[in-house]
């Protein structure tokens, strides 16, 4: 057995994701499963699929290529660069768009291949990350769409929280429907799909105000963590510890908390400060930041406190603990989403699949 390693508990998984698809069924929204912190993994998105998943959405082609054999739709959640469009139209059956060259690019792809390849254009309400933020230049984009073979234009879609942090609302959601509404009158055409964001869209199942027509999420950190992390919220029945990193301890010794000399830059050209806790008991493990993300991992034993990380060491105080630690011992902590992120996609971090 070798460590680092990540437990990954997709029985958890499979159930954050049925209690969530349940809960969007009840307002008729479907869920896109988002995979990308998962670095291609088919086991996990087969536990999204088994939780009631139809469509998984990733933004790497990569991952979506590990994905080929499963039976449900795939769709790109990032933009399409021009030089991947081929691909993009082997490997996926959707993908969200916001520029018309791009499009028609896919569109001669998919011709090729003899394809339909679906378009969800995306519309930027406010959080300025993609989409198009002009109303005109969506009409506009809409009639040159409509012009293009193999490509069917099946709705409009929007990201937010991810650039500038914007909360969903009835407001900015209200627009996309708008938005669709008239597209649907000035075209004469039934734009079906309004793909209302990520995660942090759930708010509004939670407070009750989701507007009507809204009827597809695209989730990622809810399936998995069963948090919305925009109004700090878990989801109630869902489980927040499917991903856990275990970290092999290498030293453990008394030391003084205050580093000895004078201080520099540490290995992050940051200038730390210490405060003078007296003796402490100190543990390191083996595993650091090209494996793990200290900032968004939490010790299973609350007793321990992460002290800081360079890139093959994590420092732990371990005063406090009850339990004895000694070389050897494995040390557990509970991921939050850039952890997962950063051990998934770290080729040194063996991964386990429990399901139970
Ligand atoms: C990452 C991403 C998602 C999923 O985000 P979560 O917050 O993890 O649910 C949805 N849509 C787009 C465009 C994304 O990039």
């Amino acid at each position: 057995m070798s460590y680092p390693a990540i437990e990954i508990n997709l029985s958890k998984i499979r159930e954050n994701t049925k209690v969530i698809t349940n809960l969007c069924k009840d307002y008729g929204i479907d869920i896109v499963g988002v995979t990308k912190v998962s670095n291609g993994s088919i086991e996990i998105a087969q536990a999204m699929i088994q939780g009631g998943i139809k469509i998984i959405g990733d933004s790497r082609l990569g991952n979506l290529k590990n994905y080929e054999d499963l039976s449900v739709k795939k769709m790109l959640v990032r933009l399409p660069m021009m030089s991947e469009v081929g691909e993009v139209v082997r490997l996926c059956h959707i993908s969200l768009n916001s520029e018309i060259e791009t499009i028609k690019a896919l569109s001669i792809e998919a011709q090729k291949a003899g394809k339909i390849h679906e378009i969800i254009l995306m519309v930027d309400v406010g959080d300025l990350r993609e989409g198009i933020f002009d109303e005109e230049e969506i009409v506009e984009t809409v009639k040159e769409i409509l012009k293009l073979k193999g490509i069917r234009l099946i709705g409009l879609g929007t990201n937010l929280t991810c650039f500038g942090a914007i909360i969903p609302s009835k407001e900015n959601l209200g627009k996309l429907v708008t938005i669709r509404d008239n597209i649907n009158k000035e075209f004469n055409i039934d734009l079906e799909v309004i793909s209302g964001g990520n995660s942090s869209s759930l708010c509004l199942i939670m407070n009750g105000e989701m507007p009507k027509g809204i009827n597809q999420l695209r989730l990622g950190t809810s399936l998995l963590l069963g948090l919305i992390e925009v109004i700090w919220t878990r989801i109630p029945n869902t489980h927040v510890d499917a991903f856990k990193l275990i970290a092999e301890i290498i030293e453990v010794k008394e030391k003084p908390s205050k580093p000895i000399g004078e201080i520099a830059m540490d290995a992050f050209r940051n200038v730390p400060t210490f405060e003078d806790k007296g003796q402490m008991k100190r543990a390191i493990c083996a595993v650091g930041r090209q494996d793990c993300e200290p900032d968004f991992m939490i010790p299973e034993d609350e007793r321990i406190s992460i002290l800081g990380c360079s890139s093959d060491h994590l420092i732990l105080d371990i005063t406090h603990c009850h339990k004895d630690y000694e070389v050897g011992d494995k040390v557990t902590f509970i991921l939050d989403y850039i952890g997962i992120l950063r051990c998934m996609t770290s080729a040194h971090v063996r991964k386990i699949y429990v399901n139970q």
